[in-house]
């Protein structure tokens, strides 16, 4: 398995490069921006970009992704919830002072249990709304890999005062579906640096009863 996170962007959104060498398939997740370098890294494995799977709408995580379906053809799945959020990427762009970038709905729904990913490396979504409505998760379960988007973050917690956040919410999300898993289970956050379910349950400040 190849599996590479690499900060893109002005507000450095962990994208994350999933690989299979046996099979030569890719999936990216989170292109918030730097296209030409997703591809280069893409290109340098040897690999067909097969999937791009966004964790939500904001613009520094769906920014490149339509750059990147346009280079690959390969589909883009988001959360339907997170669609409202879409159509506001003239004032996502505003909150930063960058321009505009191109998005266009996706080819399918982010649903909550749907197994997206690879043939050999799938992943379950977990829809884990509260930092945007149509916020997802991506279990690899056999890796214990958990890609979290901006819902868990080491010592901290996706902010929920932009518009459809909520904070009940994320932390009902977080106590519900992430929390249960394997405390050894590896959790790469939207931002940041890499974490585990049980340091989180621990000693996350949010989480603490
Ligand atoms: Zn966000």
């Amino acid at each position: 398995m190849i599996l590479e996170t690499f900060p893109v962007g002005l507000l450095q959104c962990n994208c994350t490069l999933l690989g299979d060498e046996t099979t030569g398939e890719a999936m990216v997740i989170d292109p918030g921006d730097n296209t030409p370098q997703i591809l280069a890294r893409i290109a340098s494995h040897r690999l067909t970009l097969k999937q791009i799977v966004v964790t939500h709408a904001h613009i520094d995580h769906v920014g490149g992704a339509l750059k990147l379906k346009q280079q690959t053809g390969a589909p883009i799945l988001l959360n339907q919830q997170d669609l409202p959020l879409l159509e506001m990427m003239d004032m996502q762009a505003g909150w930063l002072g960058v321009q505009t970038p191109e998005v266009a709905p996706p080819d399918a729904s982010a649903e909550d249990h749907l197994v997206v990913g690879l043939e050999n490396y799938p992943a379950q979504v977990l829809h884990t709304p509260g930092h945007t409505p149509g916020s997802i998760c991506l279990h690899f379960a056999p890796q214990k890999l958990l890609i979290a988007g901006d819902t868990l973050f080491a010592g901290s917690i996706g902010r929920t005062d932009l518009p459809g956040g909520d904070f009940k919410t994320i932390i009902r999300s977080i106590h519900d579906r992430l929390l249960p898993l394997p405390e050894d289970t590896r959790v790469i956050p939207g931002h940041g640096s890499v974490t585990t379910i049980g340091e989180e349950r621990e000693s996350n400040p949010f989480l603490q009863a």
